[in-house]
């Protein structure tokens, strides 16, 4: 059976097969409050996404001929963007989106770099395109990102596409906070006049997470390396989410009991594991609902740049972007 068909309107239904792993929802873990926070199995929410990807990507090829394409470009030889480009090829391939690499030579001039995008964005073969961050020093980052076309730009970084989140009417968003959102959507968390504390201001994770919690009617303070007295935000926060890049910086005394918490960290421990930003086992004593490193945000940040590559393929034959 296809697994989309698991997942109606939000509910799981099919019990037996998700029993155990299954994401409880958040009104559920209201009614039946244990002490232990209930884990947001983002593996699970980001299968079911990506089944509907597959889906989408079979419709748009039997329906308008069309056969989503992204395109990732990969300029010198970072490890872990090896690891992340590797990926990201291996989702394409199993949700049905084809998936073109370029590997540049670390001295790639950003002339060079700026012509390749210049013919990715008048391909009409190619619907999506990402630039792999972090680039050589040598070349500047925010002209790489502003030449990509804005209907093309699966990362959602193009400052057109910030703006459009700015002004509430997002086209292409960025993959990591839209996750975020809808792992909140999944164990169905009203937002409305909840308190919610973001540490960490990047342009590529808390800059946006505010932007979308805000456009949920959720009340924002943005933290950062300058904030004041930190950990007493933390406390007052009905909903945590840690993009930081420190290690267990979030201790779990600061966690209001039954809030929620999101860890968007990954780093890389000395063993080779992956540990993120929330004191996990201490913080699970008093949230109500954690994601877990791995397996929480990032199998989420994947599973949405599918789904923007959707949404870049229907916006090339002139059809709308879903809000
Ligand atoms: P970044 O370095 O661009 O930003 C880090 C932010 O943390 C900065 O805004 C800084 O002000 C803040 N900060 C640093 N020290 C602080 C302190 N002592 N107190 C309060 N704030 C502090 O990082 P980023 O690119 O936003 O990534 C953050 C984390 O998220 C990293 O661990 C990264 O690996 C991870 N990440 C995960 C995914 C995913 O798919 N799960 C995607 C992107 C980033």
């Amino acid at each position: 059976m296809h697994l989309s068909s698991f997942f109606m309107k939000g509910r799981t239904v099919n019990r037996k097969t998700f029993a155990k792993k299954r994401t409880v929802k958040y009104t559920e873990k209201t009614m039946n409050s244990t002490n232990k926070a209930s884990i947001i199995n983002g593996k699970e929410i980001a299968l079911a996404a990506r089944e509907r990807v597959k889906a989408e990507a079979a419709s748009l090829r039997s329906k308008h001929g069309v056969d989503p394409a992204l395109v990732v470009v990969l300029v010198g030889t970072n490890p872990a963007s090896k690891v992340y480009v590797r990926n990201k090829g291996k989702a394409c391939e199993e949700a049905g989106v084809r998936s073109i690499q370029h590997d540049l030579p670390e001295e790639t001039t950003q002339a060079e770099l700026l012509l390749l995008i210049a013919r990715l964005n008048a391909d009409p073969q190619v619907h999506g395109i990402l630039v792999q961050l972090p680039l050589p020093g040598h070349i500047d980052e925010h002209i790489v990102l502003e030449a990509i076309s804005p209907r093309k730009d699966v990362d959602g970084f193009h400052p057109y596409n910030m703006g459009r989140l700015v002004a509430g009417t997002p086209q292409l968003v960025p993959c990591t906070p839209y996750g975020v959102m809808r792992m909140l959507e999944f164990i169905g968390y009203d937002l409305t006049g909840k308190d919610a504390v973001i540490i960490g201001r990047s342009n590529i994770v808390g800059k946006p997470m505010a932007l979308m919690l805000l456009h949920k009617s959720a009340t924002v303070t943005i933290c950062h390396s300058k904030t004041k007295d930190l950990p007493a935000k933390v406390r007052a926060a009905d909903l945590v989410v840690a993009a930081i890049g420190r290690e267990q910086f979030v201790k779990g005394g600061w966690i209001k009991p039954g809030a929620v918490v999101i860890d968007v960290g990954i780093n890389r421990t000395t063993s080779g594991g992956l540990v993120g930003e929330v004191h996990f086992d201490a913080a699970s004593q008093r949230a109500s609902f954690i994601t877990p490193v791995p397996g929480g945000v990032g199998p989420m940040t994947i599973a949405m740049l599918l789904e923007n590559t959707i949404t870049a393929a229907r916006l090339a034959i002139g059809h709308k972007a879903k809000a």
